[in-house]
């Protein structure tokens, strides 16, 4: 069990996470692209109920039927991922205090990588449409909203 720390650039957002285990991916989508403004983005996958806000409370945009994104409403900072129906969220790594505590497992939404970035690791690396951890998770015990 590892406690990680984060917040947002303003830092009216903190947050901190009890990790039993977490699942951590590089996301090349074109939605992730343009709610974080970078063309790659990378979060650590861990359970609602493993997350706790120390300070302040995201604000969530609901950007697909299943998906919201929580960000600072202060300063804008791309925070949270989290599909309603799941008893996972995605934390954005960069709002991590210690970004290194959550090294990347693979590649997903590859389909949008863009040209000029290279991938030079072994990592594995998937399509959109190969969600795994949405299929995966669906026999757990869900969580609300109400976590965060
Ligand atoms: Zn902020
Ligand atoms: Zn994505």
């Amino acid at each position: 069990m590892e406690t990680w720390t984060g917040g947002c650039l303003c830092d009216a957002l903190r947050y901190q996470v009890t990790a039993s285990e977490s699942e951590n991916w590089y996301c090349h989508c074109s939605m992730c692209q343009k709610a974080t403004g970078t063309v790659v983005s990378t979060s650590a996958i861990v359970k609602k109920t493993e997350l706790r806000m120390l300070k302040g409370t995201a604000k969530f945009y609901r950007s697909s039927n299943s998906i919201e994104r929580g960000f600072c409403a202060d300063c804008g900072s791309p925070m949270f991922f989290r599909p309603i129906e799941e008893d996972w969220i995605s934390v954005l790594s960069g709002t991590l205090d210690d970004p290194e505590v959550a090294p990347p497992m693979g590649h997903y939404g590859v389909e949008s990588r863009v040209s000029w970035l290279n991938i030079v690791d072994d990592l594995k690396q998937l399509p959109t449409k190969d969600d795994v951890s949405l299929q995966e998770n669906k026999e757990s015990d869900s969580v609300g909203p109400d976590s965060i």
